[in-house]
């Protein structure tokens, strides 16, 4: 299994100069190549690929032995294939057909992490292991950094990548070969209704609110973006309030990530089988944006759905969903939600007159009633069997 841990770090303020910096530098190596791409293609309609400007990295660093030199020659080949990435991500969308969006220079603010490929190599995860108490990260040009570790690591150590937000920073790990740890089987099992009012609904009833604090920090949100509109470019007021919204935005990130965690984990350990359904969320949220040929189709109708998605962070919620059925050893099945709103969980009518208010169902063949979401997720429950079982005859 593959797992990624966040760690505050305890940078001395030394450090935390080197570490501006060398964000600095490689946000700069960033926008150096990508200016390098563009006039190499509007001069002479030349593309660049990586191998040619991880080729120059060499010539960069000999040059500049105290800027550009100081850092790992490995996390600064790791910021050009990020360039290389999103050019390829920009080649797709050209290909097809979507309004294509060129990729853009990274301003200061816009550039918060970097990325050292594999542990040991111009970085080293827990640098100082005969220190009695604390863990040390070493990263070549900053020196032993000390990690607020907060619990344990599992596995091995494959990338370390350091995270500016706001004036924190944090070191990112991500491991492999982390050992499941296998729940205690319940002998239960679950459909999940995920909607905007409720994250989740179970069949069995029961309603996972999606907290009103998160609502409240994306109400603030909104409020100081509407703020930002008026203030003038390239004025001390903007740059304090362009902090305040990146301050709000992590804040409700932090937010909707733990409200996931604690869903899913209560989930996880409920249930030996949890069934989900199939959303195509990337699709939902894509279509506001529109094509070429038809540019923003939908785009009011769909706004305020796509705000609501994003808001209720369901992508989110089934990402941690899956990490943590799969660690406990729980089953997870998703199923094709079509019709699962309008049947009857009961009698099994489907008519779209049974859903009376987006909270209420009444079955207009046999009478039964109950809440719209425990209704649908009751099915979802139902066709996640039916899923089980046809793969169990096959
Ligand atoms: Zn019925």
């Amino acid at each position: 299994m593959r797992r990624s841990y966040k760690y505050l770090l305890r940078a001395t303020s030394k450090q935390a100069t080197a570490l501006a910096q060398c964000l600095e530098d490689h946000r700069q190596l960033y926008n150096a190549a990508l200016e390098h791409r563009h006039t190499a293609y509007a001069k002479a309609g030349a593309s660049i690929r990586y191998g040619e400007q991880s080729a120059d990295l060499k010539h960069i660093r000999g040059d500049d032995p105290g800027g550009q030199g100081r850092w790992s020659f490995s996390s600064q080949q790791a910021t050009l294939r990020r360039l290389d990435k999103a050019f390829r991500a920009f080649f797709d969308r050209v290909k097809a057909g979507r309004i294509p969006g060129f990729p853009r220079f990274k301003g200061r603010g816009w550039f918060d992490t970097v990325e050292w490929p594999k542990d040991g190599d111009g970085c080293r995860w827990d640098s100082q292991p005969e220190h009695p108490a604390a863990t040390y990260v070493r990263l070549r040009g900053v020196g032993h950094v000390r990690v607020h570790q907060h619990r344990p690591v599992k596995g091995r150590v494959k990338t370390i990548a350091v995270k500016r937000e706001g004036n924190r920073w944090y070191v990112v790990l991500s491991c492999d070969d982390v050992p499941a740890e296998p729940l205690p089987a319940t002998g239960a099992a679950a459909g999940i209704d995920m909607g905007v009012a409720s994250l989740v609904t179970t069949s069995d009833g029961e309603h996972l609110a999606n907290p009103r604090h998160l609502a409240a920090t994306a109400e603030r949100l909104e409020t100081t973006q509407r703020a930002l509109s008026r203030k003038k470019r390239g004025s001390k007021r903007r740059r304090k309030v362009v902090a305040r919204v990146a301050a709000l935005h992590g804040k409700v990130r932090r937010q909707r990530l733990d409200y996931a965690h604690n869903a899913a984990l209560a989930l996880v350990r409920d249930y030996d089988l949890i069934v989900h359904e199939d959303l195509p969320i990337t699709n939902m949220t894509r279509s506001a944006s529109g094509t070429i040929e038809a540019p923003g189709r939908n785009v009011a109708a769909k706004a305020g759905l796509n705000r609501s998605i994003l808001d209720a962070g369901w992508g989110v919620f089934l990402t941690i969903l899956a990490h943590k059925a799969e660690s406990a050893g729980r089953e997870l099945i998703a199923v094709n939600p079509a019709g699962t709103s309008r049947t009857c969980a009961r009698c099994g009518h489907c008519a779209k007159e049974n859903r009376v208010t987006q909270a209420e169902f009444a079955c207009t063949a046999c009478g039964h009633a109950a809440h719209a979401d425990v209704n649908a997720a009751v099915n979802i429950l139902r066709a996640g069997l039916a899923l089980r079982r046809a793969s169990e005859a096959a």
